[in-house]
């Protein structure tokens, strides 16, 4: 991993901006201060189009996608949230398997897939020193998942020296 001090949610407003449809809703719970990770930028903007692939995948249209950013003492937690068919309570850890699917053949005939994408998603998380976690209310009731990722209070200061040297 090729690390960089980046603004998440530049990261994060490009991902959804390229997902945006007519079909959706989007919301977004930014902070105001810019908030510096120490990530990789192509890896976590696959993590992003992922997770908001799979909320409009699983969603009927005219649903809303909420994005939020929330800044923790020690990490920032981001959460993507939709309004679509859930995830059944027993199925909630298994999704961030290799190749593992909901078994439910009304919704696997309409959308296909690998079911790659959040093991993916998973892995890059963990690379980045943060967690992830999908909760449901239950089938029909939507999704929410969210991951941390640990803040780089130095790199921010590093960056503004650097960018100091440029004014
Ligand atoms: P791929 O992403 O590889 O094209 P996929 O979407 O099936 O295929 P994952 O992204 O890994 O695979 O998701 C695993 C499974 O978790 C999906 O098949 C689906 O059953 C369920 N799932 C994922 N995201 C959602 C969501 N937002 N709402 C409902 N179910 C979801
Ligand atoms: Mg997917």
């Amino acid at each position: 991993l090729n690390y960089q001090i980046d603004r998440l949610v530049q990261i994060i407003e490009t991902g959804a901006n390229s997902s945006i449809s007519s079909d959706f809703t989007f919301v977004r719970n930014f902070p105001e201060e810019p908030i510096w990770v120490e990530i990789d930028p192509d890896k976590m903007a696959q993590v992003v189009d992922n997770i908001i692939g799979n909320a409009l995948k699983y969603s009927p249209k005219g649903g809303t996608v909420t994005i939020s950013l929330e800044t923790r003492e020690n990490d920032v937690l981001i959460s993507i949230s939709d309004e679509g068919m859930g995830i059944p309570k027993a199925d909630l850890l298994k999704i961030f398997d290799r190749f593992y699917r909901v078994d439910n053949a009304s919704r696997n005939s309409k959308v296909g897939g690998t079911g790659l994408g959040l093991s993916i998603v998973h892995d890059i998380v963990k690379m980045h020193g943060g967690s992830i976690f999908a909760t449901s209310d239950g089938e029909g009731k939507g999704t929410t998942f969210s991951f941390t990722l640990p803040y780089s209070s130095e790199g921010a200061e590093d960056w503004d020296d650097f960018t100091d040297e440029f004014e």
